[in-house]
């Protein structure tokens, strides 16, 4: 939690809310967008606050320590920034209240979250984002609770769920008013409209460039930094709403975000960074290539690592070569199926070749077979179990790691109102109910042990 010593301007409260779900993880997953919001506010003479309800170093937590509901302690994490969230068991939602998992509230306890809220100067404006469509009911009760504690400041919420599902999140959420789409764009009109406070405008919304950094200073620890060196994406994939949701492409220059490795390195001492680009190798020869030959130059001891999957067809020696010696250290690569012949119906960025020839390139770059992983989309709606295992053996067969990735049903995407009509769920109905944890779009065949099984069979 941060907040202001002395209010003049007006007083703007972020908040990254609870998840609830059957399993949550901090895979390098930053409210990144809530934090470039921050830093425009503040840029513009705004007094922040940030409450994170997914901080794992609270200090209630007892510097990263905390007994968590099943008896273990989660603790600060790995080396390379990634860690698990306290979590608390909840019944499970309406209508999964047979799935045989426990359900949690991942993050902060409540009334460590009533006492952070109850400890800052009354806000003008609190602003709260959303993520995950079948995360919603988290952040219903972030702002339900925030509600008991400041009862007359308006409360907007933005994020992908809000964009996706906006009229859905205008009925549920309990918030004042609910934005759709990139929030850089409409942020100062909003806070101007809410406080009567208009500043001269500092950056251009259409310019990455621009943009201050994120504000990750306002998280009590830096465990690593997500970096966006582009937006949006130039492919259409079948289950992506990557193209909805940022349907202009915007690319920083490669000095730019140099720089801000520079600064988090050198005034925070952030060693681990995350790229969360779409498109991170697209046009890599004016772009990627270019950031990388600076970071070798520059010789920072530092570590990359690619959770937003990379794209195969562009990986050929020279670019496998050049992330080896930048410091990237985890790889994730888009393969999603290796049934080639048919995935012309899902997408179009990879062929067989282009698959075993960036294995290739990778392998003979240096980089080990535990470091490389392909993801699999597992639960496409009328997928068999027989191609999962394909797929798994395809990749193994490489010489790389299989990583199973759960398909999510998106609204907006060309696959929606495919899984719309396959799921045993009514997906429209309520956005739990795409929770892929839960396969909606597959029929009982996926239980979970088959999904052990296929878990087992991509690691062994
Ligand atoms: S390539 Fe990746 S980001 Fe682009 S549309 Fe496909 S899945 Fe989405």
């Amino acid at each position: 939690m941060t907040h202001p010593a002395k209010l003049q301007t007006p007083h703007v409260l972020l908040i990254n809310p609870w998840i609830h779900d059957f399993a949550a993880y901090d895979f390098w997953a930053k409210p990144l967008g809530l934090l470039y919001l921050a830093a425009i506010l503040r840029l513009h003479g705004f007094q922040i606050s940030y409450i994170d309800c997914l901080d794992r170093f609270h200090p209630e937590s007892k510097d990263g320590k905390k007994e968590n509901s099943d008896g273990r302690f989660i603790t600060a994490g790995k080396k390379d920034g990634r860690g698990p969230y306290l979590k608390t068991p909840i019944p499970n939602p309406r209508g999964l209240e047979k799935v045989s998992r426990k359900y949690s509230r991942y993050g902060i306890k409540p009334e460590w979250f009533v006492r952070d809220l109850s400890a800052i100067p009354r806000p003008d404006l609190i602003m709260i984002t959303s993520l995950m469509t079948y995360w919603y009911s988290g952040v219903k009760e972030t702002i339900e609770i925030t509600k008991t504690i400041f009862p007359d400041t308006p409360v907007i919420c933005g994020g992908i769920y809000a964009t996706l599902c906006h009229d859905h999140a205008v009925l549920n959420l309990g918030a004042d008013h609910v934005v759709s789409g990139p929030g850089e764009e409409i942020i100062l009109k909003i806070a101007s409209d809410f406080t009567g406070y208009s500043p001269t405008v500092l950056f251009d919304a259409k310019d990455l460039s621009t943009y201050p950094y994120p504000a990750f200073d306002l998280q009590r620890k830096i465990p690593y930094v997500p970096l966006m060196t582009s937006r949006g994406c130039p492919f259409s994939c079948a289950y992506c709403a990557g193209n909805f949701l940022h349907p202009e492409r915007m690319v920083r220059p490669p000095e730019q975000v140099l720089e801000e490795i520079k600064f988090w390195y050198e005034k925070f001492g952030v060693i681990n960074f995350a790229f969360y680009d779409d498109a991170l190798l697209v046009d890599s020869e004016n772009h990627a290539l270019k950031l990388f030959e600076a970071i070798i130059r520059k010789d920072l001891k530092i570590r990359f690592h690619t959770p937003n999957a990379l794209h195969i067809r562009e990986i050929d020696q020279t670019t496998a070569q050049l992330m080896y010696r930048a410091g990237f250290e985890t790889i994730r690569l888009g393969l999603e199926t290796a049934a080639f012949e048919e995935r012309n119906k899902l997408d179009r960025k990879v062929t067989e070749s282009e698959f075993q020839r960036a294995v290739t390139c990778l392998l003979k770059a240096g980089f080990k077979k535990e470091q490389i992983g392909a993801y699999l989309l597992v639960g496409l709606p009328g997928q068999d179990i027989d191609s999962i295992t394909a797929s798994i053996e395809v990749v193994k067969k490489a010489g790389i790691t299989p990583v199973p990735a759960h398909y999510t049903p998106i609204p907006h995407t060309r696959l929606w109102e495919k899984a719309v009509q396959c799921s045993r769920y009514e997906l429209e109905s309520d956005p739990v109910f795409t929770n892929n944890a839960i396969f909606p779009c597959s029929n009982d065949e996926f239980s979970w042990k088959t999904l052990s099984l296929l878990k087992r069979l991509a690691v062994n």
